[in-house]
């Protein structure tokens, strides 16, 4: 079931042009109500719960109405992502809560460099990849 917005908790991430919600989702769902500065969810049917959004906002504004499989009524899941970790807060009908916490990366934030000792981009019509430079360009026969 798709996402929703609690309206009381989100503050339109202060005005930016691109919302946290909107640059995250991969199909584009969400929408910032400029006038009310709330965010909302254009085409709930076309939510597949990847949950992106409700890891992403800053406010804990988001959240997925989970099936019933995993998620019985009453119960809740709910994901909160930082830097380092993402913590799972479960929330179970007797109104028991449990959290679990995971590390999500063993390096500080910014300090891969990808592109390090990688060639700049350069010709299209190059045939070699990204990681073949210095090789001879195979031959067609
Ligand atoms: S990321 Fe959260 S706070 Fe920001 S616009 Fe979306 S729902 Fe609102
Ligand atoms: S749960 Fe995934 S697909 Fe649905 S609105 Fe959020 S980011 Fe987009």
């Amino acid at each position: 079931m798709p996402t929703f917005v609690h309206t009381d908790k989100c503050d339109g991430c202060k005005g930016g042009q691109v919302t946290a919600c909107m640059y995250i989702c991969p199909n584009d769902l969400m929408k910032l109500d400029t006038i009310r500065m709330k965010a909302f969810n254009q085409e709930p049917d076309q939510c597949w719960e990847c949950q992106c959004c409700v890891k992403a906002c800053p406010q804990q504004a988001i959240e997925v109405r989970a099936f019933q499989d995993w998620v019985p009524m009453g119960g809740a899941v709910i994901p909160l992502r930082t830097d380092n970790a993402i913590m799972w807060t479960i929330k179970f009908r007797d109104g028991e809560i449990k959290r679990f916490k995971f590390p999500v990366r063993t390096t500080p934030v910014s300090s891969i460099d990808c592109y390090g000792n990688k060639p700049a981009p350069g010709d299209l019509n190059d045939q070699r990849f990204f990681t073949e430079e210095g090789k001879e360009l195979p031959r067609i026969s």
